[in-house]
């Protein structure tokens, strides 16, 4: 088992997270025409990135959205950033 910080409720059990998203990946802008290929990119690829990752998760038990920074080689959790602008 392995513990993830909640922004706003500490360390918990990883089981309590759901994975969202790559941080910083770009949605196509779907007012202009767009190909297949792009958008089927843009939801299924993902860089899985050695090392220092960026990633949105989310805490199930508050449903709070964070940033998470982790090493993805192993497994260190580098730190965890609110993405709620009033957050502490
Ligand atoms: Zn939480």
């Amino acid at each position: 088992m392995q513990l993830f910080p909640c922004p706003f409720c500490g360390w918990r059990d990883e089981r309590e997270f759901l994975f969202i998203a790559e941080a910083g990946k770009e949605r196509p802008d779907t007012t202009q025409k767009i190909s297949d290929e792009d958008w089927a990119r843009y939801l299924h690829s993902i860089r899985n990135d050695k090392g220092a990752v960026r990633e949105v998760w989310m805490h199930l038990t508050c449903g709070e959205l964070f940033i998470l920074e982790r090493d993805s080689v192993t497994m260190e959790v580098i730190g965890s950033i609110a993405l709620r602008k009033d957050a502490a």
